[in-house]
């Protein structure tokens, strides 16, 4: 029989009801291990009011003490990371110590967040008028819910409910539905950590069950990490029901190489950042801007010989770089990518379309592949991929080069690398993204900065975790105080003035 992956609801797992499921797959094998529940409309009301019901307790809930479990919490993660890797690899496909760094970076974020008691303080102000002090506080919303993507299954819920749960929501969780188990794992550890039920639900689903979330009178708040039609969707949706949203969408990442970059350097750097979980992360560089020919040129056989070598596998075998692709029809879409660019007249310098591994025949592997000579307005560069697909679009300059990456309608993430300080310094200040890495690849910011991008990378005015974080899930309340020495006689019909 075919396992079920239920939900979590009010402190415990719950089989879905409404008689809908999706297959999850092994993407190594091909063989589909599970079927999710898709939860329903009334299921979907369920968690909304199991949040609900724990808010008061859990907002009023010394900040301390929230701490103190997400503290438990953390060290629950660092003694199961493998078991919690493990499952993201069997859902997922990423290698094993790939799924360790992402779970890392998602501790990193609850690590983050046990900070509370100094990250919720206020500000005071004494004698803003004579005997009159001001404070402000920052204080929770209430129910909020995070709908994340497939291809961070730990790390993306971690960018989200350490720091709402710190700051006293409660929080409703739908996973992708293409692995939805690690979800499931975090709701058992943090009540194993001490988290009261109700705080954390987990409900799986599809649209049915977002569209739920977003219309639900009780949710104050959304977070999303997606591709970018259904995250403009998100916020769209949601700030027409009256609610707060950030809403992180898709990626086009350009890395600019400068003739005077150290190129091996540069090579590796790209090897990581293209292929690394077969280039299924919002922060992977997709495009590679080599400046001049003769830059142009020694990049692209470099990087050639280097795929050439490129070990792809199962992700549980400690010798892959490369794991497959999420299902089947993702790696079809990523196929039909590469016939759009030989199509279109790119130069296919690797082609990854032809690897077979032996006993994982059914798995949706591709190897890593290399386009030369890409333009502007072929699909390939107009397009996220998000696939272990490379294109290298040659610029004559370096304006040239910014030009591009300014025109993208992406801006999530981009990287230069270079020797010359001046022109680093000109890249960090002029481009019109997000997250910008000066001979760093893949500039994540750690948990206590914020992430996310611009343009049609993000949706809404709060980048995640960090500062950014702790205002997204709380609101500032002023409060203005005079005791009964300051009080004057008689009623003021003026605007108030300092007096
Ligand atoms: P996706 O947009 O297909 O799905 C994301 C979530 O939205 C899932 O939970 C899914 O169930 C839900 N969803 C899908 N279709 C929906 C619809 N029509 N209505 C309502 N909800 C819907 O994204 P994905 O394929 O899971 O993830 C890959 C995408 O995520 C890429 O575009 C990638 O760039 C992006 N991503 C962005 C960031 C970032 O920080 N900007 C980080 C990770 C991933």
């Amino acid at each position: 029989m075919t396992k079920s992956i239920p939900h979590h609801i009010a402190g415990r797992p719950q089989a879905g009801r409404s008689g809908r499921t999706a297959p999850v797959y092994n993407p190594a094998t091909g063989e589909e291990t599970a079927r999710v529940d898709l939860a329903s409309v009334d299921e979907v009301a369920a968690a909304v009011a199991a949040a609900a019901a724990a808010f008061p307790a859990w907002a009023a809930t010394p900040p301390l003490r929230r701490a103190r479990i997400l503290n438990r919490f953390l060290r629950i993660l660092e003694d199961r990371a493998d078991e919690l890797a493990a499952i993201i690899v069997s859902e997922h496909g990423k290698v094993h110590s790939d799924a360790l760094g992402e779970i890392q970076r998602g501790m990193e974020v609850v690590e983050f967040a046990t900070a509370a008691p100094t990250l919720l303080k206020g500000e005071v102000t004494e004698n803003v008028g004579t005997r009159v002090d001001s404070h402000s506080l920052r204080q929770p919303l209430g129910v909020v819910a995070g709908i994340t993507p497939f291809n961070f299954p730990a790390m993306v819920p971690m960018w989200m409910f350490p720091v709402a749960l710190a700051a006293g929501n409660t929080f409703i969780l739908k996973p992708s539905e293409r692995d939805p188990s690690a979800a499931l794992v975090i709701a058992r550890w943090l009540e194993e950590a001490g988290l009261p039920a109700g705080v954390f639900n987990v409900v799986n689903g599809d649209k049915v069950a977002v569209d739920a979330l977003l219309t639900a009178p009780q949710v104050q708040a959304v977070s999303f990490v997606g591709s970018t039609p259904i995250a403009q969707y998100i916020y769209e949706t949601a700030a027409r029901h009256g609610k707060r949203c950030q809403a992180l969408g898709g990626a086009k990442n350009h890395m600019v190489i400068l003739p005077d970059a150290d190129l091996d350097q540069a090579v590796d750097a790209l090897m990581g950042a293209a292929y690394g979980s077969a280039g299924e992360r919002c922060m992977a560089i997709s495009v590679a801007v080599p400046v001049g020919q003769a830059t142009a040129d020694a990049l692209v056989g470099r990087l050639a010989d280097r795929l050439r070598t490129l070990k792809v596998g199962p992700g549980t075998d400690p010798q892959s770089e490369m794991g497959p692709l999420v299902t089947r029809q993702h790696l079809d879409k990523v196929r039909g990518y590469i016939e759009a660019g030989v199509a279109a007249g790119a130069k296919l310098v690797v082609d990854g379309r032809d690897i077979r591994l032996q006993g994982y025949e059914n798995g949706y592997f591709l190897g890593g592949t290399l386009f030369d000579h890409v333009t502007p307005d072929m699909s390939i560069y107009r397009e996220e991929i998000f696939g272990p697909v490379l294109s290298v679009l040659r610029a004559d300059s370096y304006d040239q080069a910014a030009q591009l990456i300014n025109d993208h309608p992406y801006g999530n993430g981009t990287a230069i690398f270079t020797r010359d300080g001046d022109a680093a310094r000109e890249f960090a200040h002029q481009i019109q993204v997000g997250m910008v890495g000066i001979n760093v690849p893949i500039p994540v910011p750690m948990a206590f900065h914020s992430f996310g991008g611009w343009k049609q990378s993000l949706f809404g005015d709060h980048h995640m975790h960090g500062p950014e974080g702790i205002r997204f899930y709380t609101r500032l309340k002023t409060i203005t105080t005079r005791w009964p020495t300051g009080i004057r006689a008689g009623a003021e019909f003026v605007m108030p003035t300092m007096k």
